[in-house]
């Protein structure tokens, strides 16, 4: 596992991008030139892991694009110390951004392979997740809910009734949500059986999917 000043130089230009692309929370840019995203993904794609592209991991799944990370990161507002429930591990890399931002992350994935991979890898880096979970992201985690934020990194058909129950209030859900391309939505819980919802804008992520037996 080599970072050299050369991936640095290109994490560099990456925060770049993406500031021009609109993200414009320090922290979350601050991460973007701390992680070595090369290492997250297969080293046949390391030469282009800079670029504002997302690439094929174990799985049939995808790392998801630079942009789209810093986005969801963005909009959750993570604050030091909160407690994060995140759909969707895949590689790590947006595991690891919370885990920059100083959040306590609890983090679940249902393809056993990719929970192996990433749950040995990211302690390599030194990124400690709270708790890994091979399971079902739709159930959420009811044994450690509340949670201040819950983020999904897959595309879900609807928005799973535990996962708004599992948020504290003042608690955000931040959810791609649709068939085939999907709309950003932000769930804000205003009170135990209020929440405001906004839309923020098309995204495209691989497909929720209920957990294999
Ligand atoms: N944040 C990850 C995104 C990976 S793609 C990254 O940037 O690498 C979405 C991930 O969600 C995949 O790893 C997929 O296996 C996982 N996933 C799909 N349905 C799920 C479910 N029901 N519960 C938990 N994880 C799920």
């Amino acid at each position: 596992m080599r970072d050299t000043t050369k991936h640095q130089g290109l994490r560099n230009q990456l925060a770049t991008t993406l500031q021009e692309k609109g993200i414009t929370d320090a922290n979350v840019l601050d991460a973007v030139r701390k992680i070595p995203r090369h290492l997250f993904i297969d080293s046949s794609f390391e030469a282009h892991a800079y670029q504002d592209k997302a690439f094929p991991i174990a799985a049939d799944q995808t790392i998801s694009h630079p942009y789209t990370v810093a986005f969801q990161s963005q909009v959750l507002e993570v604050e030091e110390g909160e407690k994060i429930l995140e759909i969707g591990t895949g590689s790590g890399y947006q595991t690891a951004v919370l885990l920059e931002l100083k959040a306590e992350v609890y983090t679940i994935e249902r393809q056993h392979e990719l929970f192996k991979k990433t749950s040995m890898f990211l302690p390599k880096l030194g990124y400690r997740p709270k708790r890994f979970v091979f399971g079902d992201g739709y159930k959420g985690l009811p044994d450690e809910a509340p949670f201040d934020k819950v983020i999904v990194t897959a595309g879900a058909p609807f928005v799973p009734k535990p996962l708004l129950a599992q948020l504290k209030v003042g608690g955000k859900l931040l959810i791609p949500v649709g068939d085939g391309e999907q709309v950003m939505t932000l769930f804000i819980r205003k009170s135990p059986l209020e929440f405001e919802k906004h839309e923020l804008g098309d995204f495209r992520f691989v497909p929720m999917l209920k957990k294999k037996n």
